[in-house]
């Protein structure tokens, strides 16, 4: 998902002239996988039940409707930052870098807070924070929603917090750019690009 995209088109609704993968189906419906940018990482695998379980055993469990509960004994088996844990999919399936940004913000979450440090409270609005964003976004994209109308955090550096009206602010973290409201999530305090702080160390 970080530059690819998959989607299902309707008999005689058009599409990209020239997409990465296309399967018609009978009636002339298709789905059609495209990359932009050029990295190219997309791929499509035939697998049997079998291999498809193999495949994708390593995956956690579904982040949407995951609950307070399963979140908690999650977190306590991990020793690092929220938006590091929240993007791998070995511990929780399904968020990315720019869902993420939103969950956390909901949730009144620093990203670089330590998952041992959360409180009770805290895992419970987490907790809700992903079913309700996830739920949010499911909405906007099944009706066809883009980035820009679809996130409210993500990208939007500088643009008003929804919330409380901060200008949304930036820093670098683990390869990924995390968004976030300094007003909201981190009690006013800008957070230190941890890369660059590596390097002049
Ligand atoms: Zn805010």
């Amino acid at each position: 998902m970080t530059a690819g995209r998959l989607r299902y088109l309707q008999f005689g609704e058009r599409g990209p002239k020239t997409p990465a993968f296309r399967l018609v189906f009978e009636g002339g419906s298709q789905l059609v996988l495209t990359e932009a940018g050029a990295k190219k990482r997309a791929g499509v695998w035939l697998l049997n039940p079998e291999e498809a379980e193999a495949e994708l055993g390593h995956l956690g469990p579904d982040a949407l409707g995951l609950g307070a509960e399963r979140l908690g004994e999650i977190r306590s088996g991990e020793s690092r930052r929220l938006h590091s844990m929240l993007r791998d999919q070995r511990v929780i399936a399904g968020i990315g870098r720019a869902w993420a940004n939103e969950i956390l913000h909901h949730a009144k979450l620093s990203p670089y807070a330590r998952t041992q440090d959360l409180s009770l409270d805290d895992v419970t609005r987490l907790a809700e924070a992903i079913d309700v964003e996830l739920r949010r976004g499911l909405e906007l994209r099944e009706r066809g929603a883009n980035d820009k109308r679809t996130y409210r955090v993500h990208d939007k550096l500088g643009e008003p917090c929804y919330v409380c009206g901060s200008p949304i602010a930036r820093v670098d973290f683990e390869e990924h750019t995390i968004y976030y409201c300094p007003e909201c999530q981190t009690g006013g305090r800008v957070l230190k690009d941890r890369r660059l702080s590596r390097l002049l160390r």
